[in-house]
């Protein structure tokens, strides 16, 4: 695929590159220095893997005081800064470009303090997403943004990306769930935004820092919330005969008030792949399934989902079927999880990350399907129903250039259609160099131009992860 562009190299660094990696080599370990060419190779990419860029170098820092060098000494000679965590962005957001120096924090991955009474973790941004839980399940906690890349994806790269996952329906994305960060500038500068308690005084800038894409400096410290686990939670399947039935189940419930802690949705092609794949019990007999989880005591858990099955009695569900131990609930949990991963063992595939209404489920639902069968393609449909987050993943075969182009243009029609029906060109996935150029399709040339105006207060320079978010000629008009 060659469809998104990518920077010309500035010939000028290109020269420099002994003596730029002479002088970071000056500021950090030589371990923490990467410079050999088969070293660098796996930082050219990240999950977008159908676009790579060599980096001028990578730097693995182990203090904030590392990043600060590093950051101070680039922005000086003018270089390009990636920041990169686990390298988990299906948006292309941690790919490098050849005159940059990727910034990785895969070695800061300690956490710091956890603050039980106050219900707070202090951590490093390298730390696993995964970690976070680990460290505080003994004690009945848990940190809620759950992504299914939660296993290897970073504090620091989900801050990144404000990202989400199955449970955010109930407890909220990444932003509602982050009180504080340690941001280096690109000065070197290193700034506490926000702090350990809710709602710190002055200028939301928390807010601008997370979901930032690493464009505002590098996150090294984070303090994120952690809230107690729930007495009991029960994961329910609901097998539909229609998508478009599920999609207005899910309207329905979400429009009659009622917050279950998880809305999942998966179409047909979706439950084939992910029941070989988990052996998780999803029902084989239906077009659509939803998995809803309901939470709390046993009482609250029926009463909630008395209230849940009626509606779907309303829809035409076929199937309801309640996990009826806690392995039953992981294999149904591992399947949703599992499900890129899962599709990823049958088809090359392109994830895409819109939000819709929910209201407008079934429309989208059908027209989607009209997008990608227009193509000549195939899809299959897992995502966040509750909170109208989409991810269509159209299913493709990448040594195939044509069929590659048309997976491209598929996924940027599905996008265009859910900015026309009232929502938005990413849901958790950020924009990165995959959705760059659509932000003129979102977005209109003064609203582009602020935005393009509050990064350049940061970044005035245009050198940390320069070529993303915005169109590439963007710079320009900022
Ligand atoms: C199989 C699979 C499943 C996924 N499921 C989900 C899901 O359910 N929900 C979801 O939201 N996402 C999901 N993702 C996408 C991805 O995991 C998330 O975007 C994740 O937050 C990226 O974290 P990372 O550490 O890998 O960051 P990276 O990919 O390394 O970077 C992501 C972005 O953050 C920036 N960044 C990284 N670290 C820092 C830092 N310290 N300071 C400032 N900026 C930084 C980077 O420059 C980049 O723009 C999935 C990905 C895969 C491969």
């Amino acid at each position: 695929m060659s469809a998104i562009a990518f920077p010309v190299p500035d010939p000028t660094i290109l020269a420099r590159r002994e003596q730029i990696i002479e002088g970071l080599s000056r500021l950090v370990a030589p371990a923490a220095l990467i410079t050999a060419e088969d070293e660098r190779r796996p930082y050219e990419t990240d999950a977008l893997t159908a676009y790579r860029r060599l980096p001028l170098a990578v730097v693995l820092p182990s203090t904030t005081q590392e990043v600060a060098a590093v950051l101070k000494f680039c922005g000086e000679q003018g270089v390009p800064v990636v920041p990169r965590g686990a390298g988990t962005s299906l948006a292309g957001g941690a790919i490098p470009q050849e005159d940059a120096v990727v910034i990785g924090v895969s070695k800061m991955n300690r956490i710091l303090a956890i603050d039980y009474a106050n219900r707070v973790a202090k951590v490093q941004a390298g730390v696993t997403n995964l970690a976070v839980t680990g460290e505080v399940s003994a004690e009945g906690f848990f940190y809620a943004p759950d992504p299914s890349s939660q296993l290897a994806c970073s504090i620091g790269g989900n801050i990144g990306m404000n990202s989400g996952g199955a449970h955010c329906l109930k407890y909220g994305v990444t932003t509602n769930n982050v009180l504080g960060v340690t941001l280096v500038m690109l000065d070197g500068s290193v700034v506490e935004i926000g702090g350990a308690h809710l709602d710190a005084p002055g200028l939301d800038l928390l807010g601008l820092i997370v979901g930032s894409e690493g464009q505002l400096g590098i996150v090294t410290e984070a303090t994120v919330r952690i809230l107690r686990s729930a007495e009991g939670a029960r994961p329910v399947l609901f097998g539909f005969p229609t998508s478009e039935q599920a999609g207005e189940a899910v309207a329905a419930i979400i429009g009659a008030g009622i917050i279950p802690v998880a809305m999942e949705f998966m179409d047909k092609p979706a439950i084939e792949i992910c029941e070989a794949f988990a052996h998780a019990g999803y029902p084989m007999d239906v077009e659509a399934l939803l998995i809803i989880e309901v939470e709390g005591s046993d009482a609250e858990m029926d009463a909630q989902l008395a209230r849940i099955v009626a509606i779907a009695r309303e829809h035409g569900v076929k199937t309801v079927k309640e996990s009826k131990s806690a392995m039953e609930a992981a294999a149904i949990w591992k399947g949703r999880k599992s499900a890129f991963g899962a599709t990823g063992r049958i088809a090359d595939y392109i994830c895409m990350d819109g939000t819709i209404p929910t209201g407008q489920l079934p429309h989208v639902l059908r027209r989607m399907d009209e997008i990608v069968k227009g193509y000549g393609l195939r899809v299959a449909n897992v995502f966040h129903a509750g909170d109208g987050n989409l991810h269509p993943l159209i299913l493709y075969n990448c040594n195939d250039p044509v069929e590659a182009q048309k997976a491209e243009d598929a996924g940027m029609d599905i996008l265009k259609l859910c900015v026309e029906v009232g929502g938005c060109l990413t849901g958790e996935h950020g924009v990165g160099i995959e959705k760059r150029d659509l932000m003129t399709f979102q977005f209109n040339p003064e609203d582009l131009a602020q935005q393009m105006r509050v990064r350049a207060v940061f970044d005035q320079a245009w050198l940390l992860n320069p070529a993303k978010v915005f169109p590439l000629e963007g710079r320009v008009a900022a």
